[in-house]
């Protein structure tokens, strides 16, 4: 199967990995929207969460413990969870994926949301996530 995220998973392809457990892998997202942005994935592949809703409770715990990691490193005031399902929602990629969108009190509000932040040094970030800086 050509998936990207399968890819990702299984090493074919590199990432910034911040979190993995049995049924779940999180990474830096490649176009973060605010500083820290990350995916979270189920390791089997499913397509979107509308033809498989049970797979959310298989990430969920990776949800939880990747948004209290992201939140605590990266000192965010919130944060935000977003799952697009269907090309009309948006999702582009078709691996189901959630959005965890730290924010940060001086960008704040949904309006704000996907207003990309320029120049993050995703290296730099990932290094605090993983408490190396
Ligand atoms: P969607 O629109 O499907 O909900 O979100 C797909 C996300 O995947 C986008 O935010 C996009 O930046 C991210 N993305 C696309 N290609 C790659 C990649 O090769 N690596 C990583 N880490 N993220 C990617
Ligand atoms: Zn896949």
């Amino acid at each position: 199967m050509d998936c990207l995220f399968c890819a990702i998973i299984a090493g074919d392809i590199p990432s910034r990995q911040v979190y993995a457990d049995d049924a779940a892998v999180a990474f830096l997202d490649i176009s973060p929207w605010h500083a820290g942005h990350t995916l979270v994935v189920p390791r089997r592949h499913v397509a979107d969460v509308l033809s498989q809703p049970e797979a959310l409770s298989e990430i969920a715990p990776a949800i939880n413990a990747t948004s209290r990691l992201l939140t605590q490193r990266l000192g965010a005031d919130g944060l935000n969870v977003l799952i697009n399902s269907g090309a009309t929602s948006g999702q582009e990629v078709f691996h189901l994926h959630a959005h965890l969108i730290p924010r940060y009190a001086d960008r704040p509000g949904m309006a704000a949301l996907m207003e990309r932040e320029a120049d993050i040094d995703l290296d730099a970030v990932h290094r605090r996530i993983l408490g190396q800086a």
